[in-house]
């Protein structure tokens, strides 16, 4: 996708007229009709992941009345544990940076194996990025970490409530939000609750609620993949300063993430071509253990080592919604977009929307009439960072990536942007997006130098998009294998 201003800066809240007045320790007045379950409220946010909690805090912050709706009951189990630099001085600005240190496990950088087929990698340290903003992140368990946001969030005055589900939203005539949600399993007992915010965030993740009710949600045509994951005790750790990194492997089929997590526990998961996924017979776990046993590497880094959660299985799972807001309403995190999580790009993208879209609404509330000129600001912005990770996603297990991963060269500083990008810069900075555009040059110039190879991959790939999933299960997470602890070694040689 292209955008028409691709270095428009997006105008935050320091351009909305009204923000150098000081913040109102009461909330402006709500519109004539906000009414929250009885109470007041500015705007609802739907969803209790990082995204929402993400908005939700920021809102209440600049003194909003904001209400949280959560379906589940933190904490839960979630993917997506791998964070980026780039969300830490999100985590600062919300105030919730060291609750989330206290949870996570230090992460200096990612590694990609090297090219010469031994065990060597190639670690790029966040530290060598380009104008590097913040030089490390975190791996973090979901579970805790979704719930360290989401009690922050009540900390901030956010009227947060869990085991809530949103069951469907209206619009009112004068465009106003009508949002419908029961307590667990309660509708039919007479649970039901009706929200009437000013503004509605729409950040309830995969299950994507209004871009269902829109019909505005299309599944990715040009990235089509599904993952295999679980979670393993006594799997070998980098060595030193490196013991935190995220381990990147490609194989056949797709790519494969090792992701230390607190505790001695490993996050390992195989995402697979849709062709690969169709050759799954059996348990989802066989078809785990018999993936990675085909990348010697892995193979001796879990030598000896024991699965201690059940195995998850995610459909076909890259989709993007044709809109990201329209009147009174946006889309923040997986709600939205996304595509794919080989840049551990999620949960940053998540939040870095909700912050944007946190400034969009503060503005449209004093200035209702600015909201078209704000919305168009904030999808062009998003837009051309995401676009920054769709190129490299899309072009990640090419033999030309591999050749350029595995042997990196800092010519005019490209390496140092590739880490930036890798570190979630892909917004703000001029001299990482120029040096970037270079990359794609060096790109072309690599694959026509090796075309054959080139040429083959790009018609498997296209060959293995065509195929598609039998089943549209873009929603869809099935679990196996229950009872954790099988070994996963014995299994991985034996397959
Ligand atoms: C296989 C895989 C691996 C990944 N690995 C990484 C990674 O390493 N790093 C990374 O950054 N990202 C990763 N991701 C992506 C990451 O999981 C998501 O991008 C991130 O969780 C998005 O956050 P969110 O807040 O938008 O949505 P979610 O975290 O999904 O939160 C949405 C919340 O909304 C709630 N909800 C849904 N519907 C309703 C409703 N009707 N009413 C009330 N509540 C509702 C849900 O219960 C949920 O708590 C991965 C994704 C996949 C599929």
């Amino acid at each position: 996708m292209t955008h028409a201003n691709p270095t428009q800066a997006y105008p935050d809240a320091s351009r909305c007229s009204h923000a150098s007045a000081p913040q109102p320790s009461v909330p402006m007045p709500p519109g004539p009709h906000a009414d929250c379950d009885g109470g007041d409220c500015d705007v609802l946010v739907i969803g209790g992941g990082p995204a929402g909690t993400t908005a939700a805090t920021l809102l209440a912050r600049k003194g909003w009345r904001v209400t949280l709706l959560e379906k589940d009951k933190h904490p839960r189990f979630h993917i997506g544990e791998s964070l980026l630099p780039m969300a830490m001085p999100i985590l600062q600005r919300l105030g919730a940076l060291e609750k989330v240190a206290a949870v996570g496990t230090f992460k200096q950088g990612a590694d990609f194996p090297r090219d010469d087929g031994g065990e060597g990698y190639n670690s790029f340290d966040f530290a060598r990025a380009y104008e590097v903003k913040y030089p490390h992140a975190y791996q973090v368990p979901r579970a805790e970490f979704d719930q360290v946001l989401f009690e922050h969030a009540r900390e901030n005055g956010v009227d947060a409530r869990e085991q809530i589900k949103v069951e469907h939203v209206e619009f009112s005539d004068s465009g106003q939000p009508v949002v419908h949600a029961c307590d667990a399993d309660a509708c039919k007992s007479g649970g039901e609750h009706v929200f009437r915010p000013r503004y509605l965030v729409d950040a309830s993740g995969r299950d994507a609620l209004l871009g269902g009710k829109f019909k505005i949600k299309r599944k990715n045509r040009k990235h089509q993949s599904a993952a295999v994951f679980s979670h393993f005790s006594g799997v070998k750790r980098r060595e030193g300063t490196d013991a935190g990194n995220v381990s990147i492997y490609r194989y056949a089929h797709g790519w494969i993430w090792l992701i230390p997590l607190p505790d001695d526990v490993m996050s390992v998961g195989a995402v697979c071509s849709p062709a690969h996924m169709k050759t799954r017979r059996g348990d989802s776990e066989g078809f785990l253990m018999r993936t990675l046993a085909t990348v010697p590497e892995i193979q001796a880094r879990m030598q000896g080592s024991e699965r201690v959660g059940p195995v998850h299985a995610t459909g076909n799972y890259a989709y993007e919604c044709t809109r990201m807001c329209g009147p009174n309403w946006v889309l923040v995190g997986d709600a939205y977009t996304f595509v794919d999580p080989m840049f551990s790009s999620g949960v940053f993208l998540g939040m870095h929307g909700a912050e944007k879209a946190a400034e969009m609404i503060d503005c449209v509330l004093r200035e209702p009439a600015r909201e078209r000129e704000l919305q168009r600001a904030l999808v062009n912005h998003f837009n051309v960072g995401l676009d920054e990770f769709k190129w490299f996603i899309y072009r990640f297990t090419s033999p030309t990536m591999k050749h350029l991963f595995a042997n990196p060269r800092n010519y005019l500083q490209i390496e140092q942007a590739v880490i930036a990008m890798l570190a979630g810069d892909v917004f703000d900075s001029a001299g990482v997006r120029k040096r970037l555009r270079i990359f794609r040059v060096l790109y072309t110039l690599t694959a026509i130098g090796m075309l054959p190879k080139a040429l083959g991959h790009w018609w498997r790939r296209r060959r293995a998009n065509r195929a598609g999933f039998d089943d549209d299960a873009a929603q869809s997470v099935s679990q196996a294998g229950s009872q954790a602890g099988s070994q996963a070694s014995s299994q991985a040689s034996s397959q």
